[in-house]
């Protein structure tokens, strides 16, 4: 039986795993991304952990980040990563510490394999993940092959540009979607809406440095008004942006994952009216979407770890 190493590397949590070829756990833990200085240090981390509590042997490395770029195998101007560095060469630096292979793939990708291989979405052929968290991004099926793009970087939703003229965005540019609906995004929509609001929100009792999106729904879930107007306007920008995959690949299923993702229904369903009321309406009634039922965790890892497979199939083809 061969074993994997699944790693996902999120702005606030790394994630890892050991899994075997039926894709079950033989391991896990995680740890936090800022407790890392350098990419180097994380590996050196995982590393000394396996060897301490693992102890098994490893056949190959999946590991899924942000801002990959999947065909020189590099981290390339992650905004959430900047600390480690502008071009990181992941697979060169892992590769030196476990000498295993390694294949790198975007985590929204990972998260997209991880779907297409344990999830819902083992039966279609066309269909989009969209992972929301401290970045926003998506992993595209089309034809049943994952789409990566002309220069391995296809998928970054979170950078299509909704204001112009909006908020400053780590990537260069200003008012990309992830200034809105990534978490740091709704926190600050959060805090000017409770600038205007005269004490009428639940949201006024908690700490304004204790925000969360998850302290945001949850109020929302409480018919808190401030709240309801903020994931409203999440819910709208995230429905436009999916009217957009849906109008251009015309995929019937599209998958919420990520931190974000765990709100739930109350996300889901206004993001839904939004996304089809900007739909074509010919295909409106037809598209779906759903929160991706891989535990988030575990679904990257997984994902990350099964794009060892996914890529060696493509190579062999
Ligand atoms: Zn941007």
């Amino acid at each position: 039986m061969k074993t994997y190493l699944g790693i996902d590397i999120g702005g606030t949590n790394v994630v890892y795993g050991v899994v075997d070829d039926e894709f079950g756990f033989k391991y896990q833990s995680t740890l936090k991304t800022k407790s890392v200085n350098s990419a180097e240090e994380l590996a050196l981390h995982i590393f000394s952990d396996l060897k301490e509590n693992y102890k098994g042997k490893l056949d190959g490395i999946g590991i899924g980040a942000p801002s990959v770029n999947c065909l020189t195998q590099q981290i390339e101007f992650a905004p959430n990563l900047n600390k480690w560095g502008d071009i990181i060469p992941l697979k060169t630096i892992f590769e030196g510490q476990f000498k295993n292979e390694v294949t790198l793939i975007n985590d929204a990708n990972a998260a997209a394999v991880g779907e297409k291989h344990f999830g819902d979405a083992r039966e279609h052929q066309n269909f989009a993940v969209i992972t929301l968290g401290t970045g926003v991004g998506m992993g595209l099926f089309v034809h049943g092959k994952l789409y990566t793009g002309d220069h391995g970087m296809a998928g970054e939703l979170g950078h299509i540009v909704m204001r112009s003229d909006g908020r400053d965005c780590k990537c260069g540019n200003s008012g990309c979607l992830e200034t809105y609906i990534g978490k740091k995004g709704i926190i600050k929509t959060t805090k000017e809406k409770l600038e205007f609001n005269s004490g009428g929100s639940l949201l006024h009792e908690v700490s304004p440095s204790l925000i969360t999106p998850l302290e945001v729904f949850k109020a929302a879930k409480k018919n808190d008004p401030v709240a309801l107007e903020v994931v409203d306007l999440v819910a709208k920008d995230l429905g436009y942006a999916i009217a957009l995959v849906v109008n251009l690949f015309d995929v019937e299923n599209v998958y919420l994952a990520g931190g974000v993702a765990k709100s739930g229904n109350i996300l889901r369903k206004r993001t839904e009216k939004y996304m089809r009321q900007f739909t074509l309406p010919n295909i409106r009634e037809k598209v779906k979407l759903k929160i991706s039922e891989i535990n988030d965790k575990h679904g990257a890892v997984l994902g990350a770890a099964a794009a060892i497979k996914e890529f060696q199939d493509k190579k062999s083809n």
